[in-house]
Order: C-alpha cells, then structure tokens, then sequence
C-alpha cells in the first residue's frame, strides 16, 4: 500500500488545495486568463530567527517545466531575511495556479530543515554534525529531509538511500541493541571492531548498562587505540545534567591518557544545547530538531496583473527586487523600475536574484555541492 504521493499525482495538481481548482473553473468559465507577476515572500520567521536559508528551488521548478513561465529567484542555498522577495513567478495565471500549494511546500518544509541545520552548524563550528532525524517522519521523506539537511550544513547522514542519492557515506555509530545482545559494552565493541569494514570510525555507545564514564574507561582501556569516540546517547529520564555527564567523561579520559578518544553526543540536541556541550564533543548526532524543524511560511502573492499593479491587503504592489552591497553586505528592497540605488557607504547596490527558468526551461540549475557550499561560506558571517 503506497499512502504518499508520487511526482506524478504532485504534477497533476493532486495534492494542491481544492480552492485552486475551483479558481480554474471560475476562471475559464469567465474566459479570464491574465499575465500576472506573483511574489513569494515571508513575513515572520518562526522562532526569533534573524535570517533563513533558501532551499527547494530545485525541486520546485519541476513543476513548471515545458510551461510559459519565467521564474526570477535568490539561488538555492542563499541567506534571505523577512519580507525580501525571494521568487518571482511570471506567466499566465491558469498556467501556475494549481501548483501554489506544491510549490509553497517544497520550499517552506526543505528551508525550514536547512536552516535549522545551519543553526546547529554554526554553533557546533568544526564538530562533525550528522542528520539522524529520519526515524521521526514518514520514511517516504528520509531523502528529502537529509537532502536539506546537508545543503544546510550537516556533514553527514545517516540514512542509507539518503547517503545514496547525495553521493555520501552514510554515518552511525552502534545502536543499544548489539549492546544488549551480546551483553556486555566491550565484548560488542570488539565484535563490531571484527566485523565492520575498516575505516569506518569505531565510535561506540556507553549508556547501555551503567555509568557513561566508568563504561568509557573500560572501553579505552580494553580496545585502546582501536576505539575512536564514545558516544553517550542517555535518556534524558536518566540523564540529570547532560554537560555535567559529559565533561566528568572527558576529564576521567584525559587523566588516563585518552585524550585521542572523542565524545559523540546524541539525543534531544538542538543548535541551542551544543555551545554547553563543544568543550568537550567532538561531533553531535542531531535528530527531531531537524527533521521536525519548523517550517519557513512563505507566502505567494500577485503583485501585478497585465503590468498593472495589484495587491491584497497588507502586501505591497509592484515587481520588486533585492539589492545587496558587494562592499558591506546591506540589503535592500526596490522596485524594480527604480534599482539604481547606493549604498550608505557610497558603493552601487546590485540586484542578488536570477533568472531561475525562462519558458518552462530551466537556466540555472545547481549542482548538490554548490547549493551546500553557497551555505557553508555565508555562515561565518552569520549567528544564531
Ligand atoms: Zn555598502
């Protein structure tokens, strides 16, 4: 039984909102099909977030593909800020109407992954971050939500076909249940070290049984250099204070000369519990947070109908665009029959949009790497 939706049935229309198709009928029957410029922005971020992450671009013009439609965008992987334009779609109103809800989707869901997944970098700074969040959803969306997740910022993932389709090696650790199997935390250490292709790190978990430190010295000391991190996975009904936990392990290993082993952290992280835990972590597992991030609610407007201008309360008419300072970064939003426009230091202001599609064919698709590293590059400039 297949409950989800194939690319077929989201061409077709079939997941969009009923209202749309009614606008159809309402439309045609009145011999009403205008060219109209429509804009996708955001009011509010959630959460108190300055910024966010433009992702799903890609997947979005899928819908638009062979149809008489220009699309205007930020390129994925762009930071974006309240209010700003991020698309611009232009073409026959009956030609895109039926997709607003599939369109809305892909970006609200995938830029709401990535940009908590930039978050969680930016506070882990040089600790390997890994998306661990599949378990959460629907497992028809594993690959999407590690796709965000990594053009995010994430290093790795954990899902098979997600590592797959991003052309990665899935990353994990050991779960509890080999643990419990075998019995004992060493003795499945070192089956693991048997079995597992070498490597590929030997981090292994130290909650099974008993104590998070007195378990990590006997894996050190047991395995010694063959054990590469510990990670401490603890309920947190059982868990106390985390950073406490985790810095008591971190001293006791440094004592007795394992400084080499790191400590991997997993377990209810989010981008706000890791500046606590960075002493002494050398990479996080992140999970619910990010696959359950909370959306980016973006909205799609008509700003103009046959070049005339148009807009519902509470938006703004007109085609705009977004300006940047090469110099000092300052942005702005303009007209865009008005985009000669200065800076406060003195330089000229450039337009930061491209055009995305023109006609139905696409004219600026992005490579996996490049989405990530466009991420990766401006989150130095960034904060949470
Ligand atoms: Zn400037």
């Amino acid at each position: 039984m297949q409950i989800h939706a194939n690319n077929k049935e989201i061409l077709k229309g079939k997941t969009t909102d009923i209202y749309f198709h009614r606008t159809e009928e309402i439309l045609k029957k009145e011999k009403k099909n205008p060219n109209v410029t429509a804009e996708v922005c955001v009011k509010k971020f959630p959460d108190k977030y300055k910024w966010a992450i433009f992702t799903g671009l890609s997947e979005l013009v899928e819908l638009f593909k062979g149809k008489e439609i220009d699309i205007k965008a930020l390129p994925e992987g762009s930071v974006f800020f309240e209010r700003e334009p991020v698309l611009t779609i232009k073409g026959k109103y009956l030609d895109f109407a039926k997709f607003e809800t599939p369109l809305l989707g892909y970006i609200c869901q995938a830029s709401g992954i990535s940009t908590k997944a930039a978050r969680c970098k930016i506070e882990a700074g040089e600790r390997t971050v890994l998306s661990f969040g599949a378990r959460r959803m629907h497992p028809a969306i594993t690959p999407v939500i590690d796709r965000y997740a990594y053009f995010g910022g994430v290093d790795g993932v954990s899902a098979v076909l997600s590592a797959e389709k991003l052309k990665l090696e899935p990353k994990g650790t050991i779960p509890h249940a080999v643990i419990l199997i075998i019995g004992d935390t060493v003795k499945a250490a070192i089956a693991y070290d048997k079995t597992i292709a070498k490597g590929i790190p030997r981090t292994i978990l130290v909650d099974t049984f008993s104590d998070e430190k007195t378990e990590s010295l006997r894996l050190a000391e047991n395995l010694q250099d063959k054990v590469d991190s510990i990670r401490v996975d603890t309920p947190s009904s059982r868990r106390g204070n985390l950073q406490s936990i985790v810095r008591e392990t971190r001293e006791e290993l440094n004592n007795r000369g394992f400084n080499n082993v790191g400590i991997f952290v997993s377990g209810g992280l989010d981008e706000y519990s890791l500046k606590e835990l960075n002493p002494y972590c050398v990479g996080y597992g992140i999970g619910t947070s990010l696959s359950n991030a909370p959306t980016i609610n973006f909205s799609l407007d008509i700003v103009e109908i046959e070049s005339k201008l148009v807009s519902k309360k509470g938006k703004v008419a007109g085609e705009k665009e977004i300006l940047e300072c090469k110099r000092c970064g300052n942005r702005a939003i303009v007209f865009s029959k008005d985009i000669k426009k200065r800076c406060e230091c003195g330089n000229e202001m450039k337009i930061i949009t491209k055009m995305i599609m023109k006609n139905g064919k696409v004219i600026d698709a992005k490579e996996v790497d490049e989405i990530r590293n466009r991420v990766i590059k401006q989150l130095r400039f960034l904060d949470v």
